[in-house]
Order: C-alpha cells, then sequence, then structure tokens
C-alpha cells in the first residue's frame, strides 16, 4: 500500500494551480486538486478573461465614433448591458469546462470543495474527509482588499461584483489609481456611465513610468473620465438607489455605484498554515518561498498570487510548470522573475517591460533616453483627439535596450513581441539595424534615432 493517499494535493484550481496539476499528472504523480468556488480561477472567472472581453465590448464605441470620418454614417445605435453579462457568462462557464476537462484528461482528480492543511502531509476537506500527501502545493490566489472600515463601506462593490452588475451604472466612483480601477474607469467610461477616479496620491500608476503616467492620465481625461488625485474616499451615504460619495477633500459625488480597486491580498487565512508550520513573508503577507517555491516545510510548496511576488496570471502558469517539472519531472528549473513584461488594459492601454527611466537612472551611470508622442495614423481621418507615446530606456555605456514603455492601442501585443529583444538583451543598435515595419505605430520603436535625453550621473567626490 502506498505510503499516501495522493503523491501532490494541490489546493486551489487557478492559472497557476492547474498547470501545476496537469504536469505532475503527466509525469505520472497521483494528483488531486481541490477547488472551493470554479475551476479556472480568479482570471478565468472573475479577472484577465472577462476583462478583456469587457475592454473590447466597451471599445466599440470609439468604433462607432471614429467611423465618420472615413465615410460611415451609422445610425442610431443601443448597447445592452445583459446581453453582454449573459453572453461573457456563457463564455466563462465555457471556459471553466475546458479547465475541469483538460485537468481530467491529464489524469489528476478534482474535488469542488475547500481543502486546508491538518500537519504538513494532511489535507482536510471542508466535506470532513482527510487525505495525505506526499507533496501539498499551495495555489489559493489573492482576493480584493476591503479598504478602512470607513461608515458605509458596506456599499461598495469591488472588480467581483462588477462582472455581475444587473445595469450598467449611469455613474460610478472608482477608488483607486491602478490596473483594475483604470481598466474598470475604461470599461464603464466606454459604455456610456460617467466615471470618477479617487487616487490618493499625486498620480495615477505609481510605480510605472513618470511619462507613461502622465500621459495615460491625460488621455483618459480627454475621454471624459474625471480624475481626482491626493484624496480618499471618507465615507458612503446610500439614499434609494443612489450613492454620495464624501472625499477625504470635503467634496461630495453623487452615483450609482462605488468600486474600489485599492489592490489584492494573498489568500492565506484559516489555511492551516500555522499547524503545518508554513512561513508568511512577513514583508508581503504572502507565503514566503525560495527560488524553487518552497515554503518553510520541506514538502509544501507555493507559487502564484498567494506568494505576492508578481501577481499576473504567465507568472502563476510558469511558477507553477517550474515546481512540477523541478519536483516530479528530474528537470529542476527556477523561475526568471526579471524583466516581465505587463500591460494595463486602461483605453489606451499600456505594454511596458524593463526598467523605468526612474529605475534605469538610479542603476546605472549613463542612461538614454528616446521618445516618440505622437498622433496615431487612424486619429487624422476620425479626429479624434489621441496621442500614442513610445519611449525606449538604454543603458548609455553597454548600448542595451533597459526598458520599453507604450501608451496607445495595441501596446499590449506590441509589448509582447518586444519583451523578447529586451530578454534577449538587444542593443539600441539592434533596434537600429531592424528595418520599419510601414505604416505603423510600432516602427517609431526602430526609427527613433536621437534621444531625447542623455543623463549622466556624475561619479561621487
Ligand atoms: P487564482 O487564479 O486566484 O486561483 C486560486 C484558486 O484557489 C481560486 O479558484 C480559489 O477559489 C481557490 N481557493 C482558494 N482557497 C482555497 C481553498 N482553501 N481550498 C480550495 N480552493 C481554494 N493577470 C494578468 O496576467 N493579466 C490580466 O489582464 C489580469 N487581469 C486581472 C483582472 C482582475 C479584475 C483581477 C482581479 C486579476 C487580474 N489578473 C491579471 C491577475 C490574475 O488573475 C492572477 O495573477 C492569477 O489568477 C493568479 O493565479 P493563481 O493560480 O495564483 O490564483
Ligand atoms: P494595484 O496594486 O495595481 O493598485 C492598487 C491601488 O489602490 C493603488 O493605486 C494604491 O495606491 C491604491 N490603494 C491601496 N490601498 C489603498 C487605500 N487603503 N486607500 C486608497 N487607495 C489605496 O491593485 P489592483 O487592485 O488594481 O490590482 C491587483 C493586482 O492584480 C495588480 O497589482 C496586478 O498584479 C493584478 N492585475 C493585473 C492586471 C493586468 O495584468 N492587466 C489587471 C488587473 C489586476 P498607491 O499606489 O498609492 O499604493
Amino acid at each position: 500500500m502506498a505510503e499516501f493517499d495522493v503523491d501532490l494535493f494541490v489546493i486551489g484550481g487557478g492559472s497557476g494551480g492547474v498547470r501545476a496539476a496537469r504536469i505532475a499528472a503527466g509525469y505520472g504523480a497521483r494528483v488531486m486538486v481541490a477547488e472551493e468556488y470554479r475551476m479556472g480561477g480568479t482570471c478565468v472567472i472573475r479577472g484577465c478573461v472577462p476583462k478583456k472581453l469587457f475592454v473590447i465590448g466597451s471599445h466599440v464605441h470609439d468604433e462607432i465614433e471614429d467611423a465618420a470620418g472615413f465615410g460611415w454614417s451609422i445610425g442610431q445605435v443601443s448597447f445592452d448591458w445583459a446581453t453582454l453579462i449573459a453572453n461573457k457568462d456563457k463564455e466563462i462557464a465555457r471556459l471553466e469546462r475546458a479547465y475541469t476537462t483538460n485537468v481530467e484528461k491529464s489524469g489528476a482528480r478534482i474535488v469542488k470543495t475547500r481543502a486546508v492543511l491538518e500537519d504538513a502531509h494532511t489535507i482536510r476537506l471542508a466535506t470532513g474527509e482527510k487525505l495525505t500527501a506526499k507533496v501539498i502545493l499551495i495555489a489559493t490566489g489573492g482576493a480584493p482588499n476591503h479598504g478602512p472600515a470607513i461608515p458605509g463601506i458596506e456599499h461598495v462593490i469591488s472588480s467581483n461584483e462588477a462582472f455581475h452588475l444587473k445595469e450598467l451604472p449611469k455613474r460610478i466612483v472608482i477608488q483607486g489609481g491602478g490596473y483594475i480601477a483604470l481598466e474598470f474607469a475604461g470599461i464603464f467610461a466606454g459604455f456610456g456611465s460617467d466615471v470618477s477616479v479617487i487616487y490618493r496620491g499625486d498620480n495615477i500608476l505609481r510605480g510605472f513610468d513618470e511619462d507613461v503616467r502622465k500621459h495615460l492620465r491625460a488621455e483618459m481625461e480627454k475621454r471624459g473620465i474625471t480624475i481626482i488625485t491626493g484624496s480618499t474616499v471618507a465615507k458612503v451615504d446610500k439614499h434609494g438607489k443612489d450613492f454620495t460619495t464624501h472625499l477625504s477633500s470635503g467634496s461630495s459625488i453623487a452615483s450609482d455605484q462605488v468600486m474600489f480597486a485599492i489592490g489584492r491580498h494573498p489568500n492565506v487565512a484559516n489555511l492551516g498554515l500555522e499547524t503545518a508550520g508554513v512561513v508568511i513573508n512577513p514583508a508581503n503577507g504572502g507565503i514566503q518561498v525560495d527560488g524553487w517555491s518552497k515554503t518553510s516545510v520541506d514538502n509544501i510548496y507555493a507559487i502564484g498570487d498567494v506568494t505576492h511576488r508578481t501577481n499576473l496570471t504567465p507568472v502563476a502558469i510558469r511558477e507553477g510548470h517550474a515546481f512540477a517539472d523541478s519536483v516530479f519531472g528530474k528537470r529542476p528549473v527556477q523561475v526568471d522573475h526579471a524583466t516581465i513584461p505587463t500591460a494595463v488594459f486602461s483605453q489606451p492601454e499600456i505594454g511596458t517591460v524593463g526598467l523605468t527611466e526612474e529605475e534605469a537612472r538610479a542603476q546605472f551611470s549613463h542612461v538614454d533616453i528616446y521618445k516618440a508622442d505622437f498622433r496615431p495614423i487612424k486619429a487624422t481621418m476620425s479626429g479624434r483627439d489621441t496621442r500614442v507615446l513610445m519611449k525606449l530606456v538604454v543603458d548609455g555605456t553597454s548600448d542595451r535596450m533597459l526598458g520599453c514603455h507604450i501608451v496607445g492601442d495595441a501596446a499590449a501585443e506590441i509589448t509582447q513581441a518586444v519583451a523578447i529583444a529586451v530578454k534577449m538583451k538587444a542593443t539600441k543598435a539592434d533596434f537600429d539595424a531592424t528595418i520599419a515595419l510601414h505604416p505603423t505605430a510600432a516602427e517609431e520603436l526602430v526609427t527613433m534615432r536621437t534621444p531625447s535625453a542623455r543623463h549622466v550621473r556624475q561619479a561621487a567626490e
């Protein structure tokens, strides 16, 4: 009889857990996955996928507006929120089934229940059943922060609820200046809502390149989104179906919904971590892991958002894959967390990879900046008041491309390709040697010849 009920028990059927389970099962391991909500996890059920479908849907508004300059007259148009939600739900249900089938096809078993640690080798299911596992993988993801306990916090929704609203809000207040706040601001504005973004700092997207932050803010404001900085939500009052949001500045805003997108926390509570001896990283509140995603307990690993390293789906997937290769496939591999491309699906969207100008100038003595800020060809005929930003950050000593930052249509798609070059340590000369693809916006990346700025740090006396 086997010493353990299973070789691998995965807690969480999201992006990372599913990949790890399938790969480990492919190596012949006996694998069980517990999922307490819906297979696919945050990204598929209430994250990247439904969000991107909303972005695509809301962007149609721009296409319709832009059409007139190209000779189209489009009659009366209307938008039906209920149809969008129903079709999105259908697609998400299809994906959930596909995730389930793919896990089962790999030979892993799914249990649709909550699972917690009883000790380092024992899992307790919400059904009361207990199972032993040689290796345990914690892939429980994260959840939205509710924020401080201000009066009226119970009226505030998070991105989870935003995917299931019965009606499109005519007016919405969104607190936060990060990925989710800005993506949903664009979504709701595109569908016709009056959107106010409330951000506590001096400009949105802290941590992104300064030029990107300024450019996106200006573009969002051109689209009619109100961005209030240096303020927080102090109180939310409800009157019938309406809300009044009181800001720390003393002003107030009326709306039909109030949403907070103020970060997410790792799902570590009530998981039995303490009893099993799994240590939390005091720096970020996620499960502490080493380069192999191993926790403080030898046979327990953790991947994805629950470790609060880089909370992106492809990262969780890569960590899950590397774990399974290393532990079950005799192919030890560590995930390289450097130079991860990322996009904010705001409107216009942002694509970024590598260092910001500020980071580069802190790390390198010579930094060259190449910048193009231009009107995209489509706008010349549509008449839309919009500009694209492309920025390259180059090590002035080695000529190596350190970072690329784009704000504009297809920024994410362009950045995925540029990320290969940056990862390969391409130089500015490599970009220059590449012949442009005309007429595109991306050709600017290989045609910017003159630096807009050269920064040289004086050596300390
Ligand atoms: P998850 O996908 O969150 O999966 C964890 C799973 O564990 C969940 O299904 C949960 O129900 C389950 N679970 C938790 N506890 C237990 C338990 N005790 N027992 C059983 N099951 C449990 N990333 C991108 O790269 N691109 C994007 O465009 C993007 N958009 C996003 C938009 C939104 C609105 C949000 C919220 C996130 C977005 N993300 C995006 C982030 C991305 O969704 C996460 O980084 C990714 O899902 C993390 O995967 P994971 O496997 O670590 O966790
Ligand atoms: P972010 O960390 O991106 O942004 C959180 C925002 O909320 C920041 O502007 C932050 O301000 C602000 N904030 C934090 N705490 C408070 C508070 N107490 N009161 C007021 N404001 C506050 O988190 P999100 O929730 O937007 O998204 C979570 C994560 O999910 C992202 O970081 C990303 O990893 C992932 N994600 C990825 C997406 C993508 O790849 N396109 C899309 C959506 C999510 P400050 O900057 O001042 O701290």
